[in-house]
């Protein structure tokens, strides 16, 4: 029997805090042409190899150029009977059902869904596919660079954030920041400026600031001090991606303070990756922790820090800094199909000990629009599970659990990201740069786009 609670996270217009989606062009121009690589070409990947399928086998089953469909997916069935229960494989589940009409995955049933993908990569599917079958109210992408302007594929819906990725790793790339900013590097000095510059040009259209620096180097923050930073940068600057560690490391703890500080100026969330990673085979645990950056969360008070991914395995500790830190909130993304049942688990231990407000419950993190319809139904599916049992050990009224939900799927986010504003500046740039409206018998006069 569908409850009350079920129906309303089903129809509740969620907002999305995590994404890599690809533009429209490059959707339609290079998006999945093959079955398979539609279906197996995200995270599962890791859990396949993690299994036992060779690394050099994930190219080829997921390439029609090499084989037929039969023989790939003969090939590629025992190890997808091996992962079909995991949240990813879950999520392959929800993908080839509702997007195909797939109830088991198989020859037949693949090879009848092929002709269907085409009209997905058609002129507005992917706006179509996010936001009204995915029933989502916006998304905020990180596309692992600077520039995060209106994207005129749907402006009201498609924000982005402004990546200090680079900086963080203590990459300090001198011709790209001048390019950007105009500030050519040479000291510690210019390198605030330059920062400063980077978030005056892009701060006021970026929706957050996304640092996923864990990929490369620990989570531990420290301040840093003035001439140890003066000394590091010297280094980086003279060795580039030779210099030591130590000396990366240190310029890029300088870099993450400019970043935080610049964040409360400029009224943006920092949102950050803590916990787990992609793929397989060089995750260092010691490194990911969201622990790793108390020093950071008490030295910027006024910053709001977004910690991403519930930090899996470390939720726990995760629990304790987002009831602990005012500046701190935590966001599920991903995390829903990591592990679907441990995040399940998560939200019910959140709601007995932290603040209803602290917590934001979805993000895809995938880079097609159509696999994000899948990440976000099976978001809604143990995110109504989660509150339901809940409501059944009479915790919580229904009532009640449908605000909560309103809460973390929904009004947590757009008050955070101050989403009422943050529209209102992208119109407002769009219309900056539209096209001066050309009267008719004037010559058009070139260069109109300012
Ligand atoms: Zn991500």
């Amino acid at each position: 029997m569908t409850t009350d609670l079920a129906q309303h996270i089903e129809a509740l217009r969620v907002v999305n805090t995590h994404e890599h989606q690809i533009k429209e062009d490059p959707w339609r121009a290079s998006g999945p042409t093959d079955i398979l690589q539609e279906l197996f070409a995200h995270y599962e990947r890791g859990d396949l190899v993690s299994a036992g399928q060779p690394v050099t086998l994930a190219d080829e089953l997921t390439n029609p150029a090499t084989a037929s469909l039969k023989t790939r997916w003969n090939k590629l069935r025992p190890h997808w009977e091996l992962i079909q229960y995991t949240g990813y494989g879950e999520a392959i589940r929800i993908h080839a059902k509702l997007l195909y009409g797939i109830d088991e995955l198989d020859l037949a049933s693949l090879t009848a869904a092929q002709p269907r993908i085409a009209a997905y990569r058609k002129p507005g599917q992917r706006l179509h596919l996010l936001r009204d079958v995915a029933n989502l109210d916006h998304i905020q992408t990180d596309d692992f660079c600077w520039p995060c302007l209106p994207d005129a594929s749907g402006p009201d819906f498609f924000f982005y954030d402004l990546s200090m990725a680079e900086f963080a790793y203590g990459n300090i790339d001198v011709e790209a920041i001048a390019r950007e900013t105009g500030y050519t590097v040479t000291n510690l000095s210019l390198l605030r400026q330059a920062i400063a510059a980077l978030f005056a040009k892009y701060a006021p259209v970026a929706v957050a600031v996304k640092s996923q620096h864990a990929y490369g180097r620990t989570l531990a923050w420290r301040e840093r001090p003035l001439n140890e930073a003066v000394a590091a940068l010297e280094e980086v600057l003279r060795h580039g991606d030779k210099a030591s560690a130590d000396a990366r490391l240190c310029i890029g703890d300088w870099c993450i303070g400019q970043a935080a500080e610049q964040c409360a100026r400029h009224n943006l969330p920092f949102k950050i990756h803590t916990g787990y990673y992609a793929g397989t085979g060089y995750m260092r645990l010691n490194r990911i922790p969201a622990g790793n950056l108390c020093e950071l969360l008490i030295k910027y008070p006024r910053t709001r820090f977004v910690l991403m991914h519930i930090a899996y395995p470390y939720s726990d500790e995760m629990l304790a800094i987002v009831k602990h830190f005012p500046n701190a909130f935590v966001d599920l993304c991903w995390a829903w199909s990591i592990d679907p049942y441990s995040t399940m688990d998560f939200v019910r231990r959140f709601l007995h000990a932290v603040p209803v407000n602290k917590m934001f419950g979805y993000g895809g993190d995938t880079f097609w629009p159509t696999r994000g319809v899948a990440y976000a139904a099976q978001m809604r599916r143990w995110m109504t599970r989660a509150l339901q049992a809940e409501v059944d050990a009479g915790d919580l009224t229904e009532r009640r659990a449908i605000a909560v939900a309103d809460r973390f799927l929904r009004l947590n986010q757009l008050d955070v990201f101050d989403m009422a504003a943050k529209r209102r500046a992208v119109a407002a740039a769009m219309k900056k740069n539209a096209p001066v409206p050309v009267k008719r018998g004037t010559p058009r006069k070139t260069g109109s786009r300012r």
